[in-house]
């Protein structure tokens, strides 16, 4: 992928940046009452009281939410354009990514199926992205049942 802006990891996001070193890609569990959510909280925003957050694997599967394709570089080193997409995960929550291996950036369809990808950094960490569920899809389109 081309220069992306990435921000540095701080005493919330530490522990989650860590785990993209590995292709991890991680979610907070709450130990209290279950709930998902992302990015790092210090405090579970489903019941509002625990601290006791787990991170833990996310499947890696997940359907477009929302997306924009951008065509103004928010900065010189960022190659244009590209696709920006809240990603639903499977688990629940939102991750805002970006969607890759379409050539039109404009086919993407909200609910479609899409699966975790990576893209390393040079300081070694990595950086989530999503693609086409089943590349067939860049020929044929979805087929009836794809998207459960
Ligand atoms: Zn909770």
């Amino acid at each position: 992928m081309k220069s992306v802006e990435v921000p540095p990891a701080d005493e919330l996001t530490a522990g989650w940046w860590a785990a993209t070193r590995e292709h991890r890609l991680a979610v907070q569990v709450c130990d209290s009452c279950a709930g998902v959510q992302h990015p790092p909280r210090a405090v579970c925003t489903h019941c509002g009281r625990s601290d006791r957050l787990t991170l833990q694997d996310a499947s890696g599967g997940g359907e477009v939410d929302s997306y924009t394709v951008v065509h103004q570089a928010p900065a010189p080193n960022v190659e244009v354009p590209y696709v920006i997409a809240r990603v639903r995960l499977d688990e629940g929550v939102v991750l805002l990514t970006r969607l890759e291996g379409r050539e039109d950036l404009e086919s993407w369809r909200i609910d479609e199926r899409v699966v975790l990808d990576w893209v390393d950094l040079p300081d070694g960490r990595a950086l989530p992205v999503f693609r086409p569920h089943s590349a067939q899809w860049l020929v044929t389109g979805p087929r009836e049942g794809d998207a459960t």
